[in-house]
Formats: C-alpha cells, structure tokens, sequence
C-alpha cells in the first residue's frame, strides 16, 4: 500500500469516527470507555466499516456497558501502550467486528431510554407510523422475544405483537408453560415499515442500540429471535433462518434461539413443529438453569 492510500484510508476512518461519535451523541451516550485497554488482536486487525452501532460503546450516564473481552495479558493492561502488531496486508485495520463484547448489567430504566428515543425521526421509518412501538412485558423476564418491526395492528396500538402473529405468540409462550406477562416482547424496529416491507439494515442499525439499551437492563436469560430479518438484523448473521433455526447463537454473552417467525407460522401452519422443537430447547434451557427454590 503506498502512502497515498494509507492517508486516504485514514481520512475515511476520521470520517465514520466523528459519524459515529455524532450518532452515540444523538443515542445520549456522553462518554465512552473500555474494560480493559485494547491490544491490536494480531489475526483479527482489519478496518471495520460497520454502521454506527453501540455495540462497542460504554453508556456511562445510564450504566449500560458492554464490555470488551480481549486477550490482553495483565502486564498489558498495566503498562504502557502495547506494541503495534505487523501490519496485515489486505487492509489497514483489520476486522473489529470479531471483537467479542459482553453486555453487562445496565441501572438505567426504560423511561429513561424511551425518552432519548425521543419523537425520534433518525430513520424514514418515522415518516408514516403512527406511534412508536416500544418494548413491552416484564422488566425482569428471563425470557425476551423480538421481532421485526410492528405492523398494523401494533402501530395503532403502540404494543409489541398485538395482532393475529401476537396472538399466536401467546400460544407459543403458554405452551411452554410461561405466560405472556412472565416475559419480555419487543421489535429491533419500532417504528411501522411502510406496507409491511422487511426494515433495511441501515433502518435496523439506527433502532438497534436502544433495544440493545434494554437488554442490558433486563439481562433476559434467552431472547429468542423471531424470523429471518429480526434475526439478521439483530445478530449480523448472512444464513437464513431456515438454516439457523433451532441452534443457540450468542449475543453478546445472551443466549439466542432464533425461529420462525408467527407471520410466516400462520401463512405456513406446518412449521409449528420445527418452532415447537426450537421453543423447548429454550424451555429446557431455562428449566435447567431455575434456581431450586424458585
Ligand atoms: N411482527 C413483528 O415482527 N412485530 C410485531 O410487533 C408484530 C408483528
């Protein structure tokens, strides 16, 4: 690479930087600040060109913070600035992405992040709702369910999952034996799509820190994940559902169960089994982990 690339790389990078700070500013998040200091992981450095997100950011004010795990020794951690590591060639910064992070217990409270959401119009999905559809359920669930975004029936009534799909998640929440008030619903989109098209990841990209925001208040157990596009735009996962159905993923140290979606359950009433299977991995999961007197 000569010097001109370099610098040009650079500039690009000073540039999704102040976007990116621009945008935690907008979320409300006044500072930021790692666990531990980071060292340059040596297979992993490469530039990260993801859009803003808060996923490697510490909301100080609220208490949200979701800790960077890195390799890095005590020695590290105490001294002074760890060597730069042999500059990978393909690209000038390497990978963050496959930086792990871990959400840590959050003292904020959702009134507090519903109000830095604000009349919010950071996305054009603002442009026709009719109500913002904020997360709803039990602020101390060990079970969390989310969705797409709203529909209809949700965007009029302003709750999560109140339509005919919401009607069949209750079912699948009382089939394993919890009932709906016992858990936590909610959208990686709030806000209504036009016709009920899939949000884009850029539309999921600008609401996914706020429900991240939530998670690190209720620390769920399980979130179980709800069709192809919640499930790509929640957790940055290029194969489809049908694929990843059924098998644990992890979120930033969260437990997920991604499956089918209620919508696609109702057009398609013969994958309530393969959902069934999915659910009671999930039930068995919690069932396991219940504390004996509880
Ligand atoms: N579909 C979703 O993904 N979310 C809702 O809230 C309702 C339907």
């Amino acid at each position: 690479m000569n010097s001109e690339s370099e610098i040009a790389e650079l500039l690009l990078l000073l540039k999704e930087t102040r976007e990116q700070l621009a945008y935690f500013k907008e979320l409300g998040v006044e500072s930021m600040e790692c666990e531990s200091p980071l060292t340059w992981p040596a297979e992993t450095i490469s530039r990260q060109a993801q859009p803003p997100s808060a996923e490697s950011s510490r909301h100080q004010s609220s208490g949200l913070s979701i800790a960077a795990v890195t390799t890095v020794s005590k020695a590290d951690a105490k001294g002074a600035a760890p060597p730069m590591p042999p500059m990978p060639s393909e690209t000038l910064f390497g990978d963050l992405s496959s930086l792990p992070v871990r959400i840590q217990k959050s003292s904020e409270t959702f009134e507090e992040i519903w109000a830095d959401i604000g009349d919010c119009t950071r996305c054009p999905l603002h442009q026709e709702r009719t109500n913002i559809v904020h997360t709803h359920g039990n602020h101390k669930a060990r079970l969390m369910f989310v969705g797409e975004a709203p529909g209809a029936d949700e965007d009029a009534q302003a709750r999560p999952f109140v339509g005919r799909a919401g009607q069949l998640l209750t079912k699948i929440i009382e089939a394993i034996g919890l009932k709906r008030e016992e858990v936590l619903i909610g959208n990686v989109n709030r806000c209504r799509p036009p016709g009920n098209r899939a949000p884009t990841p850029e539309e999921a990209s600008m609401c996914k820190p706020f429900l991240l925001r939530e998670i690190a208040v209720v620390q769920p157990e399980v979130i179980v994940v709800l069709g192809n596009t919640a499930m790509r735009n929640l957790l940055d996962i290029k194969q489809g559902i049908t694929r990843v159905r059924g098998q644990f993923q992890d979120y930033h140290g969260v437990k997920v169960m991604p499956t089918f979606h209620p919508a696609y359950l109702l057009r398609d009433p013969s994958k309530k089994k393969e959902t069934w299977e999915d659910l009671k991995k999930v039930r068995d999961y919690l069932d396991t982990k219940r504390q004996p007197d509880s």
